[in-house]
C-alpha cells in the first residue's frame, strides 16, 4: 500500500485491553488510546463487539490525525491458520475460528497485517528498540509462556509453518540429573523449555525440586537468605543460558532481547552470559543479551511496524 501520509497504525488486541497507536516513520507517537476489551456474551456477540471497537478506535485516531485509510497492523495473542485463514490458538477465545482479517478488512476498507504478539514484540525491538543497531535479533518472551521471534535486517522472518522462533516447545538442551523433574507441557510433550523458563513453569519446577512454594518474585526476594531460593535462581540461569546457547549455535544472532515479566530480572543480563559460553560452540560469544526498550508498548509498536517495509 502506498503510504503517502507517513503514519503507521498499530493495534494490540489483548484479553483485557485493546490499544491503538499512530507512529510516524521515525517512531514518534502521534496518537494512543487504550480501551477495555469487550466482554459481552455469548462469544459471537463479543466477537462482533471487538470488530466494532477496533473500527471505532481506528476512526477516532484518523479523525484526530486528519487522515484516512492509514496502513494498519494488528498484534493478536494467537495466529491465523495457514490453511483456512481463520484464527487459532487465541486466548481471547471468541476469535477462534473467525475470519478476523477478512471481517476487519471489510469494515475498515483496507488490507490489514496480522501477527502474533511475540512477532510484534520482536519487530518493535529490532526496528527502533533495544536491537535497533543489530543485524539479527532474536526476541524472547519470558512470561506466562515462552515464545520468540526473529528479525534479520529489520525484516520479520515468517516461515512456511508460521512457527519461527517457537523455541519454548523444544526440549531443554544438555539435560543433566538436576533437570530430571520434567513437567508435562500443555502442548502434550514432556520437558519443554517453557516448562522450565516460563514464570508458572519456574515456580512449579522450584516446588518439585526444592519443596518450596514460591513464585519468581518470591524466589528473587528470598534468594540471598534462603539457600533453596538461591539454588532455584542458579538453575534458572543455567537453563536459560543453555536454551539460548542452542539457539545461538543455529542462527548466531547479534542480539537477544528479553521481554515478558521475567525480563525485569536485571541480574539475568550479567549472569546468563557468564554461563552460556560453556554451551556455545565458539571460543568467545559476541552475542549481546539485552533488556527490551519498550516494555508493554512493544506489542502495539511492533503491530504498527508490520507495514513498515
Ligand atoms: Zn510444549
Amino acid at each position: 500500500m502506498v503510504n503517502a501520509s507517513g503514519f503507521f497504525l498499530g493495534i494490540d488486541l489483548g484479553g483485557t485491553k485493546i490499544e491503538i497507536i499512530a507512529l510516524d516513520s521515525q517512531g514518534n507517537e502521534h496518537f494512543r488510546k487504550r480501551i477495555d476489551t469487550p466482554k459481552t456474551q455469548p462469544a459471537p456477540t463479543q466477537y462482533q463487539d471487538i470488530i466494532h471497537a477496533i473500527t471505532e478506535l481506528v476512526k477516532e485516531c484518523e479523525i484526530a490525525l486528519k487522515q484516512n485509510s492509514l496502513p494498519l497492523g494488528i498484534g493478536i495473542p494467537g495466529s491465523e491458520s495457514l490453511d483456512t485463514g481463520l484464527i487459532k490458538n487465541a486466548n481471547t477465545t471468541c476469535l477462534i475460528g473467525q475470519p478476523f482479517r477478512d471481517d476487519l478488512s471489510k469494515t475498515l476498507n483496507r488490507p490489514i497485517q496480522i501477527e502474533n504478539d511475540a512477532n510484534c514484540f520482536a519487530l518493535s525491538e529490532a526496528i527502533d528498540g533495544a536491537g535497533k543497531h543489530a543485524q539479527s535479533v532474536f526476541a524472547v518472551i519470558l512470561g506466562t509462556g515462552v515464545g520468540g521471534g526473529w528479525v534479520i535486517n529489520k525484516r520479520l522472518i515468517v516461515g512456511p509453518n508460521h512457527i519461527c522462533g517457537e523455541w519454548g516447545h523444544n526440549p531443554l538442551p544438555w539435560p543433566t540429573e538436576q533437570d530430571a523433574f520434567q513437567q508435562t507441557c500443555y502442548c502434550g510433550k514432556l520437558g519443554c523449555i517453557e516448562t522450565y523458563l516460563s514464570g508458572p513453569g519456574w515456580a512449579k519446577q522450584t516446588e518439585l525440586e526444592h519443596q518450596i512454594k514460591l513464585n519468581s518474585k518470591g524466589i528473587l526476594q528470598q534468594r540471598h537468605t534462603l539457600k533453596a531460593a538461591q539454588q532455584s535462581y542458579d538453575l534458572y540461569v543455567e537453563r536459560l543460558a543453555k536454551s539460548l546457547a542452542s539457539v545461538i549455535n543455529i542462527m548466531d544472532p547479534s542480539v537477544i532481547v528479553l521481554g515478558g515479566d521475567l525480563s525485569n530480572i536485571d541480574s539475568l543480563y550479567e549472569d546468563v552470559p557468564k554461563v552460556w559460553g560453556s554451551y556455545v560452540f565458539s571460543d568467545s560469544v559476541k552475542t549481546k543479551l539485552v533488556k527490551n526498550q519498550y516494555g508493554d508498548s512493544s506489542g502495539v509498536r511492533g503491530a504498527a511496524w508490520l507495514n513498515k517495509i
